[in-house]
């Protein structure tokens, strides 16, 4: 019997799989393990990276010529329209239909191409808030649609401009969607979305690793730094889902730097992905609590983007 040619790793490979290697080590992407498969170009098209079906798999190219922060965008993306169930019929656009007196069925109407552009936008927007990976998209274009505040509301918003999703920049498939399965909407008889589950715990665990982080930089005195991590605990358990926009920040105090001597307690720049305190501030728990929120919904909330010229 022959003996196998042994099979050697292109150099567009071997950045795929450093990229595959980025988002496994991430305290968010990395929790959620889902499988990746790397297909020749055949099977995707030539110019197209990624896409992801509706049954969890991510096809990945690796015929294409990707850096490893790119190709981590990528996967990123693919995972979050499983995470934030794109392919679910309750989440997908339709209308409530009367079945009787007291009953009504939630039916599904919507045109699948302008459904996975939205689903796109909506991605790319928590990427770009998170900082995560390099983006293979123009990021300029995503400040149009920083006033809807969900999937839904962005294709509403698609449908009434008229755009075409010719247009659709945003996905990891070049000019086609990238999701598969969009025509045939997931329903959960019995069960539930298992991402959605995995993704909520994710961003719980992710929140936690930011604050070990946090808690071991430099400069922080023992005692604050103690109370901060309470505070910052404390979101873990009451609101996890801030964890995706706290794993997007560093917390830098401030305690000995004239440049940033204005904080008097803390500031946020969401350009930079930076919070900065003051420990010297002196607060209690509560208080940090207080301020750590504040924060987190200035970016959350996108008071940057939607700021329209108007005095900061
Ligand atoms: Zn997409």
């Amino acid at each position: 019997m022959k003996k196998k040619k042994e099979e050697k790793i292109t150099p567009n490979e071997q950045q795929l799989l450093d990229g595959i290697a980025i988002t496994q080590e991430h305290p968010l992407f990395g929790y959620l393990r889902i499988n990746t498969e790397m297909v020749p170009k055949s099977r995707l098209g030539k110019n197209v990276p990624a896409k992801v079906s509706s049954l969890g798999r991510i096809y990945l190219n690796k015929d294409c010529d990707r850096t490893p922060k790119e190709w981590a965008y990528i996967i990123a993306h693919c995972m979050l329209h499983l995470c934030f169930g794109h392919f679910d019929a309750e989440r997908m656009p339709g209308y409530w239909q009367q079945i009787t007196e007291k009953q009504q069925k939630w039916v599904n109407k919507y045109d699948a191409e302008l459904w996975n552009m939205a689903c796109d936008i909506y991605v790319s927007r928590f990427l770009a808030d998170i900082k995560f990976g390099s983006a293979c998209i123009d990021t300029t274009q995503l400040a149009n649609f920083s006033s809807a505040s969900s999937e839904m509301k962005i294709y509403d918003q698609l449908v009434e401009l008229n755009i075409s999703p010719d247009r659709n920049f945003f996905g990891t498939a070049g000019e086609f969607p990238d999701m598969i399965g969009t025509e045939s909407p997931l329903e959960y008889r019995y069960g539930k979305n298992e991402y959605i589950s995995r993704f909520a715990y994710a961003l719980a665990s992710s929140v936690r690793s930011v604050i070990n982080k946090a808690g071991a930089s430099k400069g922080i005195t023992g005692k604050r730094k103690s109370t901060m991590e309470k505070a910052a605990e404390w979101f873990v358990n009451h609101y996890p889902l801030l964890g995706g926009i706290a794993t997007g920040f560093r917390i830098v105090e401030t305690f000995n730097r004239n440049d940033l001597n204005d904080v008097e307690i803390a500031a946020v720049d969401v350009v930079n992905g930076e919070i900065y305190v003051n420990p010297a501030a002196g607060l209690t728990i509560e208080e940090w609590k207080f301020v750590l929120a504040h924060e987190y919904l200035h970016a959350g909330l996108q008071h940057h983007a939607r700021r329209n010229g108007r005095d900061h």
